[in-house]
């Protein structure tokens, strides 16, 4: 059976569209921007995904973000099945939660305090709700392109499914509340100031991803991360960054800690949870003496810290506290992204990539990718075509030209050349 031959994928895609809107339980799933039939995954272990057709895929997506060691690590397979043999969920706290509370505390530099919720989604949304509590002011401005979640007050010049689907704004969010939800240009600093200085006193924070891995993957522009921390300063707003997708995944102290800048708030999800759902949002301790039990802003969670979340958190960031990991995942990524270009430029095909730590970029057209615009005037088709022949090729990228690109530490020499030989065959047929 040839790799496109997708017929279990089909009837199950097929079914899932009579109970389930569009057949997915998040947009991007679908492969509505790529086309065709998103494959519908049986198993998956180390860097390979096994669909329902019995094909199997090298893995970028890693469930968008979180599997950094690859599917079933022992250890977190291990610590999942002995916390399910002792209880779910209890609603009550648990000691495994101050074990991930201190470990997050110590090592992501300015995380004071952390209070954990069940997705990252939740975290961005109270940690807007916090900011805004604390400074006592209601607007917040964040980057056109960056997504934080699907919060009301984020869904606002959105990333990730949004672009895709060219939706700007959800309907559904209140025109009043988009109103107090302020956008910049993402690198843009001068864009920032203009804002300020049109919203004196008002603006409660920015909300920002340190590196965008929502409109494919921008990298700050030197200073760029620097000037929001002066500007947040001078104008008594607090700068969250949003780590929900850079937490642990580009560098052991995660982008803060990476870039060396103090926000006020840090949002935290994916990589922390194991492949669970989690979320978590924090930093310094006088804003979050602000939430209650201990001050008067609320916010709860019927699962937050749930158990076997943290056991699976708890054991994928023990696993990563080895240094060697990080430099090796950095380099691996950064094999795969030269072989992607040697390729290319071997087609004649215009290609660029980026990449932070074990995040990568895939583009068609010439740098550099600094900004949204940027990204919006490469080729989106030839993506889609490169999308496809890589996947006929037993590659599984993400299904959109505005996603990061994940690498495991489970990728090994063995996948990078397999991936680039597929891109090399996939090359050679665009430039045709
Ligand atoms: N923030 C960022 C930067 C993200 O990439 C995402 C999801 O991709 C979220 C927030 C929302 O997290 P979740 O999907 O867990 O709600």
């Amino acid at each position: 059976m040839a790799q496109t031959d997708t017929p279990r994928s089909d009837a199950l895609f097929a079914r899932a569209q009579k109970t389930i809107p569009g057949g997915v339980n998040s947009p991007v799933r679908a492969f509505k921007s790529v086309g065709g039939t998103p494959r519908f995954i049986t198993h998956a272990k180390g860097a390979i995904i096994h669909d329902a057709d019995g094909k199997a895929y090298i893995d970028y997506v890693g469930s968008w973000g979180p599997m950094i060691l690859g599917h079933q690590h022992p250890a977190v397979i291990d610590a999942v099945v002995k916390q399910a043999a002792i209880g779910m969920s209890y609603g009550a706290p648990t000691e495994a939660e101050i074990d991930m509370a201190e470990l997050l505390c110590a090592r992501v530099p300015h995380l004071e305090m952390v209070r954990l919720c069940s997705s990252g989604t939740e975290a961005t949304m109270s940690a807007l709700r916090v900011a805004r509590g604390y400074t006592g002011r209601d607007k917040i401005l964040k980057f056109e392109g960056c997504y934080h979640g699907h919060g009301d007050s984020l869904l606002v010049k959105a990333g990730s499914g949004l672009l895709t689907f060219g939706v700007p704004t959800s309907p559904g969010v209140p025109a009043e509340l988009a109103a107090l939800t302020l956008t910049a240009t993402y690198n843009d600093l001068d864009s920032v100031r203009v804002l300020f200085d049109a919203n004196p006193d008002s603006i409660s924070c920015i909300i920002v991803e340190p590196v965008a891995g929502n409109m494919n993957c921008v990298p700050p522009r030197p200073g760029f991360l620097e000037g929001l921390r002066e500007i947040c300063t001078q104008r008594g707003a607090l700068l969250i960054f949003d780590e929900v997708m850079t937490g642990f995944r580009v560098g052991p102290t995660c982008a803060t800690g990476l870039y060396g800048i103090a926000p006020d708030l840090i949002t935290l999800g994916k990589i922390i949870g194991g492949g669970l759902p989690v979320g978590a949002f924090g930093g310094r301790r006088d804003v979050m003496q602000k939430l209650a039990p201990l001050g008067p802003i609320y916010q709860a969670g019927t699962l937050s810290g749930n158990p076997l979340a943290m056991s699976a958190g708890l054991a994928l960031l023990r696993a990563l506290d080895d240094a060697s990991i990080y430099a090796s995942l950095e380099s691996r990524t950064r094999e795969l992204c030269s072989g992607l270009q040697a390729s290319a430029d071997a087609a004649g095909v215009a290609f660029t990539t980026t990449q932070v730590g074990s995040m990568f970029g895939l583009y068609f057209g010439s740098g550099p990718i600094e900004t949204l615009a940027a990204v919006g005037a490469c080729d989106i088709e030839r993506f889609k075509r490169f999308f496809h022949l890589m996947l006929d090729r037993g590659v599984y990228l993400a299904p959109s030209a505005y996603e990061a690109g994940f690498v495991s530490a489970a990728h090994g020499e063995r996948e990078i050349a397999a991936t680039i030989d597929a891109a090399r065959e996939a090359f050679a047929l665009i430039a045709k």
